[in-house]
């Protein structure tokens, strides 16, 4: 471990010991990593970004432990796409490359790296979806038993995805999803289990390797805006603590202002900050097809509203209608994504029409994960299936009038 690291809430600053292993402070706040000296860290060589990057970082990352997360193409959106949102600098970060599927292995990589420092045999994670199979793929890469808790109503075919990594599974019956996860995150002390969920502060280490990796990508360059669909926080507030550090580090002279992004039908963040309050407006009981931006009451919240007032980011929401035109039109785009990721599109579009991002600005969407997972149910297909008889083919291909 290197030395004089600490962590601290994001909001107070109350200072906590690197190695602790409860994921928030006292006070509820995130915490995160505080590196000494991040002014006089330099960028190495290496094949992988978290190599290239590796004084960046808290803990040493082990070449066993690495799926070979990272290094996802970053290219300019078609014309279409550009029309659509009316900004010709659009750009797309495809985060589904990811090992399994979406950005969330960045960050379980930094949580298995810490566990194989601190000698810990076990992790676990509260999830439904991209979490529980990334921390389970990553921990049986690094030879750590992960706990996935899900709850009583999660579909087979989430469970069946994830126990391809073989994790042990706790399928709990709880009312409310939000107050499970409170409830078992609380749990982490005693046990002396690291319990993470999405924003806890090695994921955001983990997460800082996509701005590391866009710095290079633009040769040095910074974007105006990153758009990111949110849900407990930590993705967004990842990527924008690594320009932080590269600005520390004297290596760019401006930060990127963020993009908020969730779905109308649970924006507690966007919501709050579009009617100038404070604190999060929580959500339950709520519908929506973005099954991974879910967190209906994120407990990194307000770090959030309070960052977007400081640094001048925007706040964006969509309807179910805009996602899933969305999601079609980023797949005639050659990108399969699952709604939360498509998010992205129409909200940058709103945002242009209410003239807050200018037409000559540099804005890059997250697509953060892959529809390969749910694509039967997530697409309303408007194919029609032709049954036939071998012997039949000939004259049903007549009949389609080629
Ligand atoms: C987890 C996830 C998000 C939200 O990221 P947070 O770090 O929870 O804010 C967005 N899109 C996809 C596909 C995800 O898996």
């Amino acid at each position: 471990m290197k030395e004089n690291i600490k962590l601290i809430s994001t909001i107070s600053n109350i200072e906590y010991p690197f190695s602790r292993i409860q994921e928030k402070a006292e006070n509820g706040e995130p915490l995160e990593v505080f590196l000494p000296e991040i002014n006089k860290v330099r960028i190495l060589q290496g094949e992988f970004i978290w190599q290239r990057f590796a004084e960046f970082l808290p803990v040493k990352v082990q070449k066993d432990l690495s799926l070979k997360e990272g290094n996802t193409p970053l290219e300019q959106a078609e014309v279409d796409l550009q029309d659509f949102c009316g900004i010709e600098k659009l750009y797309l970060k495809n985060e589904t490359l990811n090992p399994t599927g979406s950005f969330k292995d960045r960050g379980s990589l930094l949580v298995t790296a810490m566990c194989r420092e601190m000698g810990e045999t076990h992790t676990a994670t509260i999830s439904t979806g991209n979490m529980g199979s990334s921390i389970s793929a990553c921990g049986k890469k690094a030879g750590i038993k992960v706990i996935v808790f899900i709850p009583h109503n999660t579909p087979d075919d989430k469970i069946q995805l994830m126990s391809q990594y073989d994790p042990e599974i706790f399928k709990v019956h709880a009312s409310d999803y939000s107050e499970m996860k409170k409830t078992i995150l609380s749990l982490a002390a005693e046990l002396k289990l690291r319990i993470v969920s999405g924003n806890g502060p090695l994921r955001v280490e983990g997460y800082k390797l996509t701005a590391f990796e866009l710095f290079e990508q633009m040769r040095g360059k910074v974007p105006d805006y990153i758009a990111v669909p949110t849900s407990a926080c930590g993705h967004i507030r990842g990527i924008f603590k690594g320009y932080r550090e590269l600005l520390a580090a004297r290596l760019i002279e401006r930060l990127p202002k963020m993009i908020i992004i969730q779905a109308e039908n649970n924006s507690p963040i966007v919501s709050a900050i579009k009617q100038g309050k404070r604190e999060i407006i929580p959500f339950r009981n709520f519908q929506t097809i973005a099954h991974a931006i879910t967190s209906g009451e994120p407990y990194g919240g307000n770090e959030l509203i309070l960052k977007a007032g400081k640094f001048s980011w925007l706040a964006e929401s969509v309807s179910e209608q805009e996602i899933m035109d969305s999601q079609r039109m980023l797949q005639e785009s050659g990108f399969l994504l699952e709604p939360a990721s498509a998010t992205v599109l129409p909200a940058v579009r709103k945002l242009r029409k209410a003239g807050k991002i200018g037409d000559d600005e540099k804005v890059i969407l997250m697509l953060t994960g892959s529809g390969r997972k749910s694509i039967i149910k997530n697409l309303e297909s408007k194919t029609k299936l032709i049954s036939c008889e071998l012997k039949d083919v000939h004259s049903k291909l007549k009949k389609l009038s080629l």
